[in-house]
């Protein structure tokens, strides 16, 4: 079977072809560690968990690299995001993302999103970064002002270069947005030129010696550097929100052609952005819920709490390339499917009836919804489709355990054949969980740790509310907590 994938950069499906037959090398930009992440971060990074989990359930090998930004990234005003964050927070930046990238990986842990193989650091790789300015201006791609480097997007388009191509702009309409370097546009010789190294100014703390200045590296910059160090000049996929699209990925591929003659990656995959009140959920804009507002129903978005796989089955509603809506009905509306599904998913794993031994006259629809599942996530992970033909799989279920469907009607081995695909389908690719399995004390003791973690992050933050409501909760579901010296135990009441 065939797997066809939307390249942002054709703007077409493609047949997916690895360079290297059963290998795949993906990229996807992580977050910038300098707040808590909102759901709409988490909704890009679960949908690419979702095409992990499928290329790897389509035997490919996967490489996944996701980086953690902890330098370079440009507020509009031009401070660096961690610095803002430790000035704010009166820490060191380097405790401003050790603290962010830990609440980070709580986040992906809460929503069963699985670990990258590879989570660079842009930190831990500044001799890289710097090498590949070397290589950029030896290939006169760049041009050094008063101890900063910037790349020289005219000179590289003159030459024959696609960019704007991602991004479908022209560079004549990029004057007025290449922002990630404000208060340094007058060194640069055009616009949409933009910062490889910046040389620091005195108060800047983060800064590391290089052959131009004291300074940091521009943050398109870490991504190519990285890429190229763990998946090599030219990889299959690199993604991201679109909203990186311009400038971080455009100037992504500009560095890597300007330093090795090569675009980085052969399909490009750009998920869309989640919405709250019909706007892109953002954080510059105060538009957000956070995972510990959801799962405490501490938020005035959402009308209770609504557990993390409820989350990440809302989630799976939308199509990646989708915008999707957060509204509290559509909430509830998942938490019933959801609900409904692991309760088939219970029936289907304990139902033990007296099936065909031959073929029999409902395989056929049975085999035919399993391939139309396939046939979805080929078309470009077609995830709500694949959910579709879930549901219809879930009533045929419902209909044999209640009577309706006769166990004769079916074979036993096209039974077997149900439950193996769709527990893969369900709890392996879609990455769900039965929530409500008491059998799965593991999977409590987890949860458990990571919501006394939210709460101590919620202490530390001096939110209150958000620290009392998950006592609360949990108080309501027979659960206390106990503060100690060597941190909080939790125990049952009755
Ligand atoms: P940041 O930490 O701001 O670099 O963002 C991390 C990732 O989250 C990027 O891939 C963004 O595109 C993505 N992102 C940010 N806001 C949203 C949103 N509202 N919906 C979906 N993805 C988002
Ligand atoms: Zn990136």
């Amino acid at each position: 079977m065939n797997l066809f994938v939307f390249n942002s950069l054709s703007g077409e499906k493609e047949l997916f072809k690895p360079i290297v037959e059963g290998r795949v090398g993906m990229y996807v930009c992580g977050p910038t560690v300098y707040y808590d992440a909102h759901l709409g971060n988490c909704r890009t990074f679960i949908s690419f968990d979702v095409i992990y989990r499928y290329l790897m359930h389509l035997g490919y090998k996967v490489r996944y690299i996701r980086n953690i930004t902890d330098v370079g990234h440009l507020l509009d005003d031009g401070e660096d995001r961690m610095m803002k964050g430790a000035r704010l927070e009166q820490l060191q930046p380097m405790e401003v993302a050790q603290k962010y990238s830990n609440g980070f990986h709580d986040m992906m842990r809460l929503f069963n999103a699985l670990p990258p193989s590879i989570e660079p650091r842009a930190t831990g790789h500044i001799i890289e970064q710097i090498e590949m300015v070397a290589d950029i201006l030896k290939r006169g791609y760049a041009y050094e002002k008063n101890g900063s480097v910037y790349f020289d997007t005219l000179k590289f388009i003159k030459d024959g270069n696609p960019y704007g191509k991602l991004s479908g702009r022209i560079v004549e309409d990029l004057l007025s947005e290449s922002r990630d370097d404000l208060k340094n546009q007058d060194e640069k010789n055009h616009p949409s030129d933009f910062a490889l190294w910046i040389r620091a100014s005195d108060e800047h703390i983060m800064r590391w010696n290089s052959p131009w200045s004291v300074g940091f590296p521009g943050w398109h910059l870490e991504c190519s550097a990285m890429s190229t160090k763990y998946l090599g000049e030219r990889f299959d996929i690199h993604g991201g929100g679109n909203d990186l699209k311009f400038p971080h990925h455009e100037n992504e591929i500009a560095q890597n052609m300007g330093a090795c003659g090569t675009a980085p990656a052969n399909y490009w995959f750009h998920t869309n952005m989640l919405l709250l009140n019909s706007k892109k959920m953002s954080k510059s804009d105060g538009n957000t819920i956070s995972p510990t507002e959801l799962i405490t129903g501490n938020s005035v978005h959402t009308s209770k709490a609504y557990s993390p796989m409820v989350w990440r089955f809302f989630t799976l509603q939308a199509h990646y390339r989708s915008t999707l809506d957060i509204t509290d009905d559509s909430l509830q509306a998942a938490e019933k499917a959801y609900r409904r599904l692991m309760e088939s998913m219970r029936i289907l794993k304990n139902m033990q009836l007296d099936f065909a031994k031959e073929s029999a006259a409902k395989d056929e629809t049975i085999s035919s919804l399993i391939a139309q599942m396939y046939q979805d996530m080929n078309d470009d992970f077609n995830v709500p489709k694949t959910l579709a033909s879930v549901f219809e799989l879930c009533t045929i279920i419902n209909s044999v355990k209640d009577g309706h469907i006769s166990a004769q009607s079916i074979s036993e081995l096209k039974w077997k054949e149900l439950i193996t695909h769709l527990e893969q389908f369900v709890f392996d690719i879609f990455g769900l969980k039965d929530e409500n399995d008491n059998n799965d004390s593991n999977t409590i003791d987890q949860l458990m740790k990571l919501v006394i973690e939210l709460r101590k992050t919620a202490r530390e933050n001096k939110d209150w509310s958000s620290s009392d409501k998950i006592r609360d909760v949990l108080k309501e579901a027979g659960i206390q907590l106990k503060d100690g010296k060597d941190g909080t135990e939790w125990m049952h009441v009755n």
